[in-house]
């Protein structure tokens, strides 16, 4: 077997590229080692936190990275009992989050506390789909619009055809069927059982096109054609949904707002329609909510979900409202891509973080879901009312008004 120091040799003057250790050495972790050493040499350091790992690189290296040299270590924290009251979670559930932003496990926490005294949040799943949208040239705008209609009247072929790379995956629509000049954006619809699905329906979709290729004039440019639209902020997520479309509400009684809050349900409604509503319409926004990205990236990053989803996971509606006198706050999440199945979920510490949960594995993505709708109710509710609570004691400072 080629010796390490000569490996490093040949890498560094050139013979040999960082992604051929491994078919050299035949053994995952002692290429892993002989890789980081080599980038110690080229960047005159020691990577001694990089090399303390304990998950299966050669598992890893199977479907989820390439050139591995170690792994990062992200603090990780838990906030609860958080108690949800949904169609799959019923019950008081602790949720680990990663994160280096201080204070974020302590407001999630806050928040959990407030939902707890309140009786639980109420969470749903609204809408289920993970979607592909290529991008196929025509010969002319009459072109597209015919190609548009073979599609529709194809629906059940192309079907067929997207079914049969997938026992989970179902084709559930085309729609819409977008035309710009000689382009055609046909939206696929799937879902994807309990996987986030983004290879499912990328190879699903792929075979059923290769059905329109053949019987019609119709040129696939590319796969993706960005109506899709994965893991970029767009309209089309916010209104058609994506992913997860998940909603938690909770009626708060006002004693405990202003026990536990330290507010008013009238103060948070103001912080909420001022900020989150005028403010993000001003920014020309998206997002008409405080943080709930701080939320979704904890917690994606704690149980192996696809990070750069965060950007999609963090739009989204919040909405108060003073009813009787207590507070009604929801949160609605149109676009969070999620799995507990598949992608990164395998990966050792992401199981065990899905498994505080008890949502590791099949038949368990609806409840994580409703699990990230009352965490992400939480974490907005703190703020805001941290919010509206440094708002009223400024106003009880400068206008002396108790
Ligand atoms: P995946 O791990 O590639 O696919 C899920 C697999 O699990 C499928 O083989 C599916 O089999 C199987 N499966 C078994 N039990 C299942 C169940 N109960 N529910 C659903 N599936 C089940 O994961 P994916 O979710 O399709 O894709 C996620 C990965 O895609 C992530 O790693 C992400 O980073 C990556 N990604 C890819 C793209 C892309 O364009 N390709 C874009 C963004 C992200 P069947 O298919 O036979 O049902």
């Amino acid at each position: 077997m080629v010796e390490e120091k000569e490996i490093i040799e040949k890498l560094l003057n050139g013979e040999l590229k960082i992604r051929q250790i491994d078919d050299l050495v035949g053994d995952t972790e002692k290429s892993v080692d002989i890789r980081r050493k080599f980038i110690e040499n080229v960047s005159n350091t020691k990577l001694e936190h990089l090399s303390n790992y304990s998950l299966s690189m050669e598992e890893a290296i199977k479907r989820n990275i390439e050139n591995p040299i170690g792994t990062i270590q992200i603090p990780l924290g838990i906030a609860g009992p958080l108690e949800v009251h949904g169609e799959y979670a019923d019950g008081d559930y602790y949720v680990p989050l990663a994160t280096t932003e201080g204070a974020l496990v302590a407001s999630i926490n806050r928040g959990f506390s407030v939902i707890k005294a309140a009786g639980g949040t109420s969470a749903r799943i609204i809408e289920d789909k993970m979607t592909r949208a290529p991008v196929i040239k025509t010969e002319s705008v009459s072109e597209a619009i015919k190609i548009k209609e073979w599609i529709k009247l194809h629906f059940n072929d192309l079907k067929e055809a997207a079914e049969s790379t997938t026992r989970h995956g179902k084709l559930i629509k085309i729609d819409p069927i977008i035309i710009v000049g000689k382009y055609v954006y046909p939206r696929f619809v799937y879902t994807t059982g309990d996987s986030m699905g983004m290879n499912m329906v990328t190879i699903a979709t792929d075979t059923a096109l290769k059905i329109l290729v053949e019987k019609t004039s119709a040129h696939v440019i590319a796969l993706s054609g960005n109506v899709c639209v994965d893991k970029k902020a767009a309209a089309i997520n916010l209104i058609e949904g994506r992913g997860k479309s998940i909603v938690a509400e909770i009626s708060i009684p006002r004693e405990i707002v202003e026990k536990k809050l330290k507010t008013t349900p009238e103060a948070i409604v103001e912080v909420n329609v001022s900020k989150n509503f005028i403010g993000s319409a001003i920014a020309g926004s998206m997002s008409f909510n405080a943080q709930y990205a701080n939320m979704i990236g904890a917690i994606f990053l704690a149980t192996g979900q696809d990070e750069a989803h965060i950007v999609e996971g963090s739009l989204g509606i919040t909405f108060a409202e003073v009813v009787n006198g207590d507070l009604y706050f929801a949160v609605t999440l149109p676009d969070v891509p999620l799995a507990t199945f598949g992608g990164g979920t395998k990966i050792e510490t992401a199981r065990e973080c899905l498994e505080i949960m008890g949502v590791y594995g099949a038949g368990k993505v609806g409840k994580f879901a409703e699990i990230v709708a009352g965490t992400v109710l939480a974490g907005e509710l703190s703020l805001i009312g941290a919010l509206a609570a440094g708002h009223l004691a400024r106003a009880h400072k400068d206008l002396g008004r108790g």
